[in-house]
């Protein structure tokens, strides 16, 4: 039998009412309700691997929607005084911008691009920070012009720059913190040193700029909460300090940087920190709600991964393989892999595209088998089916000419599997496809949509109608 039509043997159909066409972005497929799972059982379906025409077997994503909305829940829970304000350059999916509009959250904007995504959705630009403290000029007179009256900085130059263009915008001067214990350490390009915070703000008076608030990034990819402790101490002293200045600051911002495990230990953590270097008195003497504002401070932060990660997953095809001679590895799989790959695998997506996060974002994906000999095998509970002694040690590829474009330099896969069978790998949401490129003519791999299951995906349904 064809591929196509084995796995379909066992594909129930769906019914029509389980087809929520939604108005579709252009170049978007309708999202159907089902989960990660079904929808990709549902793609697969429709490609014929033995006759598609060119890109007909291309990688795809699956992104659930009612996972974004699962884990704006979770953010709710753990800190229901915190609005978050969705950092846009972790994945500026439509649907993701559009139902987090719907959730009531703001947006993290860092270029006129991702204002104008955001602004195309009818956002009111008071709920967008223009969180990059170095910004072009042109993007500058960009916000001004759209109204966006919240951004940060973090040197004298910045000062000058928004006194000339966008004098009226109020400002939030970011701070260096310790970013030590993430993955990506946003410090060794942004945050004044607390030292020259007085200096900075004495510049900004003399300007007669209207610093509102202090920000600061932990740094993306946190694992260890008590950064944020640290980090929310460290604002409490550049809050001072703008009192010395003679400001009166009313707004926190506590940046990104909260991940998908330990979010809430975090929460467990800055709660407590705020409480006690931001003491309700301090703000509001009486514990007031004064101009919409709890005990006279906002804060507000700035989640991107956490609010993405888990809802996409990326299905690759094996587009090639050598196997039974010794691979041809590179320097990279030599240092990394001290047994040798029996198997080369080549997939339709890589370095270049979606998985740029393993040279950005510094992650180790985890293929799975979506099938095996061209039979659906997916168990999300696993990483490969069948017995160890089924297992070999493999390496799997990138689909460009580089020989940088190693996804995974060793791991273990199924023998059976073949040339056309599908590898899947969870967790794609965050910092994957925003920065996707399509060198060597490779095309970005497009995402398909469900809306979950169950109550979630009624819930979220409803939100984006
Ligand atoms: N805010 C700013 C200014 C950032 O640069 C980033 C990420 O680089 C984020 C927020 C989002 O961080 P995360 O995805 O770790 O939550």
């Amino acid at each position: 039998l064809p591929h196509q039509q084995r796995l379909r043997a066992d594909t129930p159909p769906l019914d029509d009412d389980e087809l929520d066409c939604f108005k579709p972005f252009d170049g978007h497929k309708p999202i159907y309700r089902g989960c990660i799972d079904t929808q990709l059982k549902r793609v697969l379906d429709d490609i014929d691997i033995h006759g598609c025409e060119a890109n007909g077997e291309n990688a795809f994503f699956v992104a659930d929607l009612s996972e974004v909305y699962r884990q704006h829940l979770r953010w709710m829970r753990a800190l229901p005084r915190i609005v978050p304000f969705y950092a846009v350059k972790c994945n500026p999916d439509p649907y993701v911008l559009q139902l987090l509009a719907a959730l009531g959250t703001g947006f993290d904007c860092a270029s006129n691009g991702e204002i104008e995504a955001v602004l195309k959705l009818g956002i009111n630009p008071a709920r967008i920070i223009y969180a990059n403290p170095c910004k072009a000029a042109s993007f500058v007179r960009h916000a001004a012009t759209h109204n966006v009256g919240l951004t940060t900085f973090d040197n004298m130059d910045e000062l000058d720059k928004m006194k000339r263009y966008h004098p009226s915008c109020k400002l939030v001067v970011r701070i260096l913190t310790d970013d030590s214990k993430s993955a990506c350490q946003l410090g060794l390009k942004f945050g004044a040193p607390l030292d020259s915070v007085p200096r900075l703000l004495q510049r900004a008076r003399e300007l007669e700029l209207d610093v509102v608030g202090v920000s600061f990034h932990v740094g993306s990819g946190c694992y260890d909460p008590d950064s944020f402790r640290d980090a929310v101490y460290r604002a409490r002293r550049a809050f001072d300090m703008g009192k010395e200045a003679g400001y009166t600051f009313d707004l926190l911002d506590i940046g990104g940087g909260f991940g998908h495990d330990n979010f809430e230990m975090v929460a467990g953590v800055l709660g407590p920190a705020i409480d006690r270097y931001f003491p309700d008195d301090d703000f509001a003497p009486g514990g007031k709600e004064v101009e919409g504002k709890l005990n006279g401070l906002r804060i507000i932060a700035e989640p991107g991964r956490f609010y993405v990660h888990s809802a996409f997953a990326l299905a690759t095809n094996i587009i090639a393989a050598r196997r039974g001679e010794p691979s041809p590895v590179g320097a990279i799989v030599e240092a990394v892999a001290p047994t040798k790959p029996q198997v080369m695998y080549y997939q339709n997506d890589g370095l270049y595209g979606s998985f740029n996060c393993v040279i950005f974002d510094h992650v180790t994906v985890h293929p799975k088998v979506l099938t095996l000999g061209f039979e659906y095998a997916y168990r999300p509970d696993l990483e490969a089916p069948g017995s160890e002694d089924e297992l070999q040690p493999c390496s799997v590829w990138g689909p460009t000419c580089d020989s940088i474009d190693c996804v995974r330099a060793l791991v273990h896969l199924p023998k059976g599997l073949k040339v056309g069978d599908w590898l899947v790998y969870e967790n794609m949401g965050a910092y994957t496809i925003c920065a996707a490129s399509t060198f060597n003519g490779i095309r970005r791999s497009e995402v398909r949509y469900t809306l979950g299951a169950g109550e979630d995906a009624e819930v979220v349904r409803e939100l984006m109608m």
